[in-house]
């Protein structure tokens, strides 16, 4: 029986029969707009979108066991155990039936990146970093009104720390594996998208019609 990640475990005992998943990470702070280009990324290049934050809100809301050590952890900006978030990705990847990932808004340290390296054996494609000054950043959390137990003055203040302390060094070890690819995330959506898309293209991502599409692509 296979299943996408447990390909990684055949290729170790080598028997190479199953291919990766292709998997891209977008990174950036809180506020930087990973999740509105990935719904943007998806709708073009036919990748599957995983929030990391929207994954683990999942959890609290299934009334998971997990749920309110999940909650607690977020509403304190602070950095959920690896072994959680790695099986909520672990899960979705399964069961999307696709083969082209974007992780958005993980690994948020350089525990998350190594356990998901160990675990699952995969290296990203290439790492899509959304560079926000912190003024914007906040400016867009303070006005997006979802909700968000997260989203308040004092909450972002952490996030924002723990973004500095624990999340870039996560984007400057893809440095130095010339993995990153960074955007100028204070423009608007469009704009922002466009850099993107530039990016995609460059990478070789074709670009996929869509559904309702009469075009002979
Ligand atoms: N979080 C986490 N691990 C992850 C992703 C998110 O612990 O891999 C938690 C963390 O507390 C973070 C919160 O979920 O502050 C919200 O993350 P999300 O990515 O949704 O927020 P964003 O950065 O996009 O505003
Ligand atoms: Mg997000």
């Amino acid at each position: 029986m296979g299943t996408v990640l447990g390909a990684a475990n055949k290729e170790a005992n080598g028997s190479a029969l199953e291919k990766k998943p292709t998997v891209v990470f977008v990174l950036g702070g809180p506020g930087s707009g990973k999740g509105t280009q990935c719904a943007n990324i998806v709708e073009h290049f036919g990748y599957t979108h995983l929030s990391a934050g929207d994954l683990l809100r999942a959890e609290i809301k299934s009334g998971s066991e997990n749920g309110t050590m999940i909650q607690n952890m977020i509403k304190e900006g602070k950095i959920v155990p690896s072994e959680v978030t790695i099986k909520l990705l672990q899960k979705a990847i399964q069961e999307s039936g696709n083969d082209k990932f974007l992780i958005d808004g993980f690994p948020r340290n350089e525990e998350n990146r190594a356990a998901f390296e160990n675990v699952t054996k995969i290296e990203p494609k290439f790492v899509l970093f959304f560079d926000c000054p912190e003024e914007e950043m906040e400016r867009r959390l303070l006005s997006r009104n979802q909700g968000r137990e997260d989203d308040n003055i004092e909450t972002i203040r952490k996030r924002f720390k723990v973004f500095l302390e624990s999340s870039l060094p996560v984007v400057e070890h893809y440095e130095t594996k010339e993995k990153v690819r960074k955007i100028d995330a204070a423009k608007t959506v469009e704009e922002v998208f466009e850099a993107v898309k530039a990016i995609f293209a460059l990478e070789n991502d074709k670009v996929t019609p869509p559904v309702s599409s009469s075009s002979i692509l």
